[in-house]
């Protein structure tokens, strides 16, 4: 197909849901991707926090290859080793409890809120949610979602309490008696990279505790190593009771899951909740590829030091550009907030070959993959501060 008609079969058959980039990929390794004309872009933003081994991770592939050939798919009435070898590894890797499996960060949070609803009993339960939060455009997580542009129109988005992230007093305000969890992303993606702050969130399960609710983190995009511990809850030494995993937890191929904490993990029962797809021999195959090609191949660490060195060479440019108001990040989960809109500055870093996002208008997203190097992170800051200087004249 040439890139023309596959641009005008787009715009025939595709429902226009996505605002997209001229950019028609067919190939990606590590962190390059390779367009339809063989051009080259360096890729800071894989696959929307998908691809965080980057593109076709060698051990990824070759689980993927092997299990293919023998079962792809089988429905969860019956029984699969690597299912049940996953749970063990995300237990392994989180806290002692069970989990369920579905196909997506919205499915994960649907489940998490569904399980909330069993555990806590409530004629009109509610769940508190953040402003700026993002939990997936399904209706019980857009719900959840504390964002007005992906909320309007599809009222009512009832069973939610949206209260500013952050701020202790206003949670303490929120909760009633039909209160039955509070649910939170440790750092806002979609919302422009927000943190968590160490008091917020240990008060968050001091609360929980006192009032019996359920305290569920999710960690969609803040899994898999994105910010440099396993999972982002580790930074702050406080478990939750639910933890909603995605994106890079297939190592590029889609999954989610809800993990609960093992003493109240009874709650859910045969035919309360299911997921024809979840947790399939292929994707669990290739899940559990992922979890070992970070672990073997250190890209904790790895993640750590470049988003060190990351947020080092951005301060450097945060000097030169008075257009740069903040730098926030951990791991390798940053975000540079300009004074301006950034469209301009990822469009122009788009043109050089550089792949980064913009949130918030105003606010570019830069989350390479775990096993990016040194020389990548000089390329990407190089081409973002001649996309800069471009842009600012
Ligand atoms: N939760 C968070 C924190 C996310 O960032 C996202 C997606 O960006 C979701 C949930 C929804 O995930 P999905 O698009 O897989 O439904």
């Amino acid at each position: 197909m040439k890139k023309s008609d596959i641009l005008t079969t787009y715009k025939e058959y595709i429902l226009n849901t996505y605002s997209r980039t001229e950019g028609i990929f067919v190939k990606g390794k590590g962190m390059t991707l390779i367009d339809i004309d063989g051009k080259k872009y360096l890729d800071f933003f894989p696959g929307w926090g998908v691809n965080n081994l980057g593109h076709c991770h060698p051990k990824v592939m070759a689980a993927v290859r092997d299990q293919i050939s023998k079962l792809i798919h089988i429905p969860n009435n019956f029984y699969h080793p690597n299912q049940a070898k996953l749970a063990k590894e995300i237990i392994r890797n989180t806290f002692p409890g069970k989990v369920f499996f579905c196909n997506s960060g919205a499915e994960g949070c649907e489940a998490a809120i569904k399980f909330a609803r069993a555990h806590g009993k409530k004629n009109n339960p509610e769940i508190i949610t953040m402003q700026n939060s993002f939990h997936g455009r399904t209706l019980g997580a857009l719900a959840a979602t504390g964002q007005q542009k992906y909320r309007k129109g599809f009222d009512p988005l009832p069973g939610f309490k949206i209260i500013p992230f952050n701020d202790i007093k206003a949670v303490k305000e929120a909760v009633t008696d039909e209160t039955i969890a509070i649910m939170l992303e440790l750092i806002q993606g979609e919302g422009g990279i927000n943190i968590a702050s160490q008091e917020y969130v240990q008060e968050l399960r001091a609360l929980c505790d006192e009032k019996k609710l359920l305290l569920i983190f999710d960690e969609v995009q803040t899994g898999m190593g994105r910010t440099g511990e396993i999972f982002a809850f580790k930074h702050y030494g406080v478990t939750p009771d639910l933890m909603v995993l995605a994106k890079a937890l297939g190592g590029g191929l889609p999954i989610g899951a809800l993990v609960v904490k093992k003493d109240i993990s009874y709650i859910f029962t045969p035919g309360m909740h299911a997921s024809t797809f979840g947790g399939s021999p292929l994707i669990t195959k290739a899940s559990l590829a992922a979890f070992k090609a970070i672990h073997a191949e250190k890209m904790l660490p790895n993640a750590k030091a470049m988003g060190k060195y990351l947020m080092t060479g951005l301060t450097r440019l945060k000097e030169k550009f008075s257009c740069i108001k903040d730098i926030r990040g951990v791991g390798l989960m940053v975000g540079v907030e300009l004074t301006f809109e950034g469209k301009k500055v990822f469009e122009k870093c788009f043109e050089n070959g550089l792949i980064i996002n913009c949130t918030q208008e105003k606010v570019l997203r830069l989350m390479p993959a775990l096993n990016v190097t040194k020389k990548q992170v000089d390329r990407a800051l190089y081409i973002l501060e001649k996309s800069l200087k471009t842009v600012t004249g």
